[in-house]
């Protein structure tokens, strides 16, 4: 399944068996950049919509160095509860942390701790997003809650201080200066540089508020889906750009007059709060890219899918400038590396904690078991082991990092983690009794966004959604239907493939131990939960 496209087999096989003697007496350094709602779709290596725009020069070089997982998923499509995945190799309802409202028991078993007790040296600076304070590093200095993109405030064993500058430069260069004067040359270390871009609220950097002025983005062929064959959930949410994307919190539009933003609902207001942090000189610059685009926005007057395809180009525009900042600081690392002789016996990965709907569907946000969301990126260069180059289709989860990491610094991986370790697949060898299905449970509602709970089964091919607050199914042939918009769930021509799945599904969850399922929503709940009128 793992594809070398630039080895002959022999060749491989030969330089895995010296590879693999060769890690036997050198463990690996991990470098983990892990940015914040970056789409597969949205990375040039991973061959999407915005391709032809080169969003992602560095990190695509990573990929040419490395393999990329082309069927990556998240278990929970959430920025904190994925994280928790991460730290602990265990689904939401074993690692306790379900939603971002929980806070996370940084008491328990973690794979830092474990690469701790193994001998490394371990550093995480940037986003944490768990609330609790961070155990089993040795250094770190993290972004409180979701973190602010300009001069944000950042909190260390030493306490809290506020760095002037953007949030990307910022991590990295925390990142950089640890392991320049930081670390023990000595001893092998993990480093987890995590990236508050590019989450909401989109704000780029200073050198990029102009980038893409010139260029029209592609538009998603589902921008206008209306959700007809979808179970209901899909058409109460609330994260369409038509109706929920905000002009002045979201897209920076001047606030018109009489405006009071108390009175706006439902809404992420960080950017607004954030502007008012910026220094003049910032807000200068600020000012003089978005005045005149906000000035021709008001002339045109635009309304109906006009203005929804106007919403989508700006949105897109701040994403992808955003996604250029964490370019930028894959490319400082993966050169300080190379430039400090470490490169050859370092891991680099690149990750992001989900998906993001890029107005596929209309939507902005995660959440969804569907395709955009449910995809993580996951890319690793792993020299003398990973070819240069290569692919691997076999079906991997954030639940595999940690078993991953243990297995490439040689310590024990915990009975209890409910992962796989991929280091197999990256030495290009998919195990035979490697998963054919994966289990997912999303749990926060009602809440933001207003996506109900749902848990479900993706096979290669087939995918089962069931929305159990309100007893409704879903069923998608992802071969024939990959975009997700015809739901076979009633079509007795499935009826055997439906039964199969629901079968697995309860397999999954005897396995995974997850009974977290039984929540149902009062038959008015529409008048006791929606947030936005
Ligand atoms: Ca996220």
């Amino acid at each position: 399944m793992c594809n070398h496209r630039h080895l002959g087999s022999c060749l491989l096989a030969l330089t895995l068996a010296v590879s693999t003697s060769l890690i036997a007496s050198e463990r690996p350094n991990i470098v983990f950049v892990f940015s914040d709602d970056h789409a597969p779709h949205a990375i040039g290596a991973y061959r999407g919509l915005y391709e032809s725009l080169d969003p992602t020069p560095n990190i695509d070089a990573l990929a040419r160095q490395g393999m990329v997982f082309r069927n990556s998923f998240c278990t929970n499509s959430i920025c904190g509860p994925s994280r928790a995945v991460i730290q602990t190799g265990k689904h939401s309802h074993k690692n306790g942390f379900m939603n971002n409202g929980n806070e996370f028991d940084a008491g328990q078993q973690t794979f830092p701790k474990l690469l701790q007790k193994a001998g490394y040296q371990t550093a995480m600076f940037g986003k944490w997003h768990l609330k609790s304070t961070p155990q089993g590093f040795d250094a770190w200095n993290v972004l409180p809650g979701q973190g602010e993109y300009y001069n944000p405030m950042m909190l260390s064993p030493s306490g809290r201080q506020r760095y002037e500058g953007y949030c990307t430069d910022v991590v990295t260069d925390l990142a950089l200066q640890w392991l320049k004067e930081g670390r023990d040359p000595d001893q092998p270390f993990l480093l987890m540089c995590q990236h508050k871009a590019p989450h909401r609220c989109w704000m780029p950097p200073l050198r990029y508020l102009n980038l893409y002025d010139d260029v029209e983005i592609p538009e998603p062929d589902t921008l206008f889906d209306r959700y007809t064959d979808n179970a209901s959930p899909a058409r109460n949410q609330e994260m369409e750009i038509d109706r929920h994307m905000h002009l002045v919190f979201d897209l920076f539009m001047d606030p018109p007059d009489g405006f009071d933003p108390q009175k706006e609902v439902g809404t992420d207001k960080s950017a607004f709060r954030n502007l008012q942090k910026m220094s003049d000189e910032q807000l200068r610059q600020w000012h003089a890219a978005y005045g005149p685009k906000n000035e021709a926005f008001r002339q045109a007057n635009l309304n109906g899918q006009d203005l929804v395809r106007w919403k989508y180009q700006r949105y897109m525009k701040n994403y992808l400038r955003c996604v250029k900042s964490v370019d930028d600081s894959v490319g400082q690392l993966m050169a300080y590396l190379e430039q400090a002789g470490l490169a050859e016996n370092t891991v680099v990965i690149y990750s992001s904690d989900q998906g993001f709907y890029l107005g596929d569907h209309g939507w902005y946000d995660k959440r969804w078991m569907y395709e955009e969301s449910l995809k993580m990126p996951f890319i690793a260069k792993w020299p003398g082991v990973a070819a240069p180059g290569s692919t691997c289709d076999a079906m991997i989860q954030n639940l595999d990092y940690a078993e991953t990491f243990l297995e490439m610094a040689q310590a024990d991986v915990p009975e209890d983690m409910q992962g796989e370790s991929l280091v197999p697949l990256l030495q290009g060898t998919t195990p035979d009794e490697w998963r054919k299905s994966l289990y997912y449970h999303f749990y926060e509602y009602p809440s933001v966004h207003m996506v109900a709970r749902h848990n479900g089964v993706r096979t290669e091919r087939y995918k089962l959604i069931r929305f159990y607050q309100f007893d409704e199914w879903e069923f998608y042939d992802l071969e024939t239907d990959p975009q997700e918009l015809h739901n076979q769930y009633d079509n007795p021509e499935y009826a055997e493939q439906i039964e199969q799945l629901k079968q697995e599904l309860s397999r999954l969850q005897a396995y995974y131990q997850d009974d977290s399922d039984q929540q149902v929503m009062p038959a008015d709940w529409q008048n006791k939960y929606r947030l936005v009128p």
